[in-house]
């Protein structure tokens, strides 16, 4: 067991069943050839660089440049990509801007290990070490195997089963539920992140679920709970995502899809989607489970605003 991820729990889940075609082929040519399809005109329009301000957080889309792992790995360098993204037609606008940022983030997180490595076990926020995470190993369970019956949240934990990749947005989505909804410790997820992306990094991930986790430098506050089923309706509106990745939604009607458990029995059978035998019950009430994250870590504010001394390298 490590940081309450069960090898056994790894073990039992169930095999990918991916197209392998959304797995990124491997190389370097591999790689420039994406970062021409993002930064260059693909024959049918302008480069996709150019939508990534208004696409990059809608879940059910191809939005975002998926150029992570190949950043990751080395196969292309920041410096490369951001050239290409700016060298773009028609040149600089709100698409490659907000690119661009995001590169920055990657920039920012290795900076944030590099002056403070105690960071890579420890709140940044040292205070909040001491939030009260609880040891639930049947939630903990649920979130991992893609059945905490909130679905844009098990539509996210199957599509990195199934893949080795998950969206931004769906990133933050899972990482706020883990850590503020079921209130288990930000690296249980961090963990499990590693073990199964493609694009696994010590300092993004560490900083992403950190930002979510609200302990991180320039964090989102504590108070600040997604809501899963309104993250869900507004990011995945058509439902694209989750009947994607959650089969056994496919047949839940639009109103009903983010949370089928208000599903009247008739449209319960109708849909063939039963609550309970075919889709779980939600494990949580989001307005309990967000009441009591955020007395959680007010218990501990004292310590909200004042970073910890770095560790010594
Ligand atoms: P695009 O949106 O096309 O972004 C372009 C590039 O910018 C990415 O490839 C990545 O290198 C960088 N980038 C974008 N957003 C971020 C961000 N928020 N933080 C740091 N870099 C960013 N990214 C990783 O590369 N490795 C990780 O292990 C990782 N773990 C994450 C964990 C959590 C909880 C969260 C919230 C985010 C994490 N991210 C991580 C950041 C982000 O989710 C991914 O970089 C992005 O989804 C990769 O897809 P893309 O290449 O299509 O991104």
């Amino acid at each position: 067991r490590e940081h309450g991820v069960d090898a056994a729990e790894v073990a039992g889940l169930a095999r990918p069943t991916a197209d392998p075609g959304l797995v990124p082929d491997p190389g370097e040519s591999a790689a420039r050839f994406r970062l021409a399809r993002w930064t260059r005109a693909a024959g049918d329009g302008l480069p996709r660089v150019l939508d990534y301000r208004w696409g990059r957080d809608l879940l059910g889309t191809d939005g975002t440049s998926r150029l992570s792992q190949d950043l990751r790995w080395g196969l292309l360098s920041p410096v490369e990509v951001v050239t290409g993204v700016l060298a773009a037609e028609p040149g600089p606008g709100p698409g490659p801007d907000s690119f661009v940022a995001e590169i920055a983030w990657r920039d920012f997180y290795a900076h944030v290990l590099w002056h403070d490595p105690g960071s890579a076990r420890r709140a940044t926020r040292r205070a909040y070490d001491l939030v009260p995470w609880r040891d639930d190993e049947v939630a903990i369970a649920a979130w991992t195997g893609g059945r905490t019956g909130f679905p844009v949240v098990d539509a996210a934990m199957r599509q990195l089963a199934a893949t080795g990749w998950m969206h931004n947005r769906a990133r933050m989505i899972v990482a706020s539920f883990l850590t503020k909804d079921l209130l288990v410790d930000w690296r249980v997820g961090e963990a499990w992140f590693m073990r199964h992306l493609v694009d696994g990094d010590p300092a993004s991930n560490n900083g992403g679920w950190q930002w979510a986790a609200s302990t991180g430098t320039d964090a989102q506050p504590y108070f600040r709970v997604f809501d899963p089923v309104a993250q869900g309706r507004r990011f995945d509106p058509g439902g694209v995502y989750v009947r994607r990745w959650v089969p056994e939604l496919a047949g839940v009607p639009d109103e009903y899809l983010h949370a089928p458990w208000t599903m009247p029995d008739a449209a319960q059978a109708a849909s063939r989607c039963r609550i309970g035998p075919d889709y779980p019950a939600p494990i949580v009430d989001h307005r309990d489970a967000r009441r009591r994250a955020i007395e959680a870590f007010a218990s501990v504010r004292g310590g909200q605003d004042r970073h910890g001394e770095p560790e010594s390298r």
